[in-house]
């Protein structure tokens, strides 16, 4: 079946293969792809194939598609890094959210300190 898209969606257009990135790995149903401005030496953000505006929403609709979000998380930190993240969900705009299509944002491979604001 096809995956849920929303028009113009700039992660649609990625996990679709529509507008290139720079894949990790990806899965049935989710796509790690580098941060086009990395943040960190590992700033792979992973979204799953169907759309959902933020992870409030996904957890809401479909809590078995987060999961595996986090599963793939876990494996770009342990094939990229030393197998420790962070993994953040910006949510909303006043948090920074610029895609309106959820994506976990793995950071990984070095000491990270702790600056939320
Ligand atoms: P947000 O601010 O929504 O949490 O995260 C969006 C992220 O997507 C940002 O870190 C930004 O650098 C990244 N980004 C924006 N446009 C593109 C793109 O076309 N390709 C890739 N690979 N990353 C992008
Ligand atoms: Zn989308």
């Amino acid at each position: 079946t096809a995956p849920l898209t929303s028009p113009d969606c700039l992660f649609c257009k990625i996990v679709a293969g529509e507008v290139p990135a720079e894949v990790v790995t990806s899965t049935d149903t989710v796509v790690a792809f580098r941060d086009i401005a990395p943040q960190a030496p590992v700033h792979v953000l992973v979204a799953p194939r169907d759309h959902h505006a933020d992870v409030a929403q996904l957890a809401a609709a479909d809590p078995a598609l987060l999961a595996d979000v986090v599963r793939t998380a876990n494996e770009v930190a342990e094939s990229m890094a030393d197998g420790q993240f962070r993994l953040i969900f910006n949510t909303g705009t006043h948090a920074g959210q610029s895609v309106f299509h959820v994506h976990g944002h793995v950071i990984a491979g070095a000491s990270l300190g702790w600056t939320p604001a």
